[in-house]
């Protein structure tokens, strides 16, 4: 039976931004505001385990991701790694061990991968810094492994080939297995299908998929995407403007969601089929506010058509609503 205890755990996270006052401000001593991108987020992925983060651009899900792989630090809160806490770790060789464990796919492959290198230089480099392998024959044979677990066979006619030289599918895939090649426990993929062709889509997160299934890895799946979280989550967690206000399974989340927002996402996706629930409420409008203007109350309460008086005081805290279903929101009961 796989192991299912828990690999990572958010606890109170918050990754806040001070802004400078303008001068007029600063003359009266008033202090400067503050850009509260991740405002408070509990979290835990198991071993083994899919949870994908959905929101809208500006929710805060990047900045999220980035915490987790120590490309930015929490201003406060917890990080926890097998319960070790890493909030306050720093340096690269503090880190090293953590860099081996926990990997990050970004969204734009072609950004991410050097041009001037070829396939083998780009997936060998991670096991180069980390220094994973004790010489060029055991090297060959993990960016091997790497690039075949990605789905690019044979792997050797791959590794003197160039970025330019590949399909964006293709490309992607090296960047999977670069994260791969280390052999990481988690990976955090930000939106790592969404500047792919539908066709190619399916088949990355089959590899993905397959990977979870294969090595037990966990996978924190970021995503604008509602139906593309359903497809490839086993839990999905979504966050407005810095707060995770619904959280479940990806087939509850789906089809009996109890936010308001995860509603209108909902209704938004017609390709998984129709109104759910309130059916009534009208489609999203306007984009999520500034994260320097987080609203006072219920966060959702200026874009929620189901807003009274009391969201606009008294934020919401998150209530069970089903078996490990929450929903921050004073309508769900
Ligand atoms: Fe809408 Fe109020 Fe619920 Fe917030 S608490 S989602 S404003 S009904």
């Amino acid at each position: 039976m796989p192991d299912t205890t828990d690999i990572l755990s958010l606890e109170s996270l918050q990754v806040h931004f001070p802004i400078q006052g303008g001068l007029f401000d600063r003359a009266l001593g008033r202090p400067g505001g503050a850009v509260r991108a991740v405002d408070g987020i509990d979290l835990t992925i198991g071993r083994g385990e899919i949870v994908a983060l959905v929101g809208e651009s500006g929710s805060g899900k990047t900045t999220v991701g980035r915490v987790i792989t120590k490309l930015a630090q929490p201003t406060g809160g917890k990080l926890l790694f097998e319960g070790r806490d890493m909030t306050a770790e720093r340096g690269s060789s503090a880190l090293r061990p953590y860099r081996h464990r926990v990997q990050m796919i970004f969204q734009d492959a072609y950004q991410a991968l050097n041009p001037r290198h070829t396939v083998f230089d780009i997936v060998a480099e991670p096991l180069r810094s980390l220094r994973l392998v004790e010489n060029g024959k055991q090297l060959a044979q993990r960016v091997s492994e790497a690039l075949a677990s990605a789905g690019l066979n044979p792997p050797g006619d791959f590794f003197a080939r160039f970025p330019h030289e590949l399909s964006g599918g293709q490309r992607q895939r090296v960047v999977i297995a670069g994260a791969l090649a280390v052999r990481p426990e988690l990976i955090v993929a930000d939106e790592p299908v969404s500047m792919l062709d539908v066709s190619i889509r399916a088949q990355i997160l089959q590899v993905l998929v397959d990977l979870r299934d294969k090595y037990n890895m966990a996978l924190l799946f970021i995503t604008h995407d509602l139906p593309l979280a359903w497809l490839i989550a086993d839990r999905i967690a979504v966050l407005y403007l810095g707060k995770l206000v619904e959280i479940g399974s990806a087939d509850e989340i789906t089809f009996n969601p109890r936010h308001p927002y995860t509603v209108a996402l909902r209704n938004a996706t017609p390709q998984i089929g129709g109104n759910v629930g309130r059916a009534e409420l009208p489609a999203l409008q306007g984009e999520v506010p500034s994260a320097a203007r987080v609203p006072k109350g219920c966060r959702f309460h200026p874009r929620c058509p189901l807003a009274f008086d009391r969201c606009k005081q008294e934020e919401p805290p998150a209530i069970e609503v089903g078996p490990r279903h929450m929903s921050a929101c004073w309508l769900a009961k």
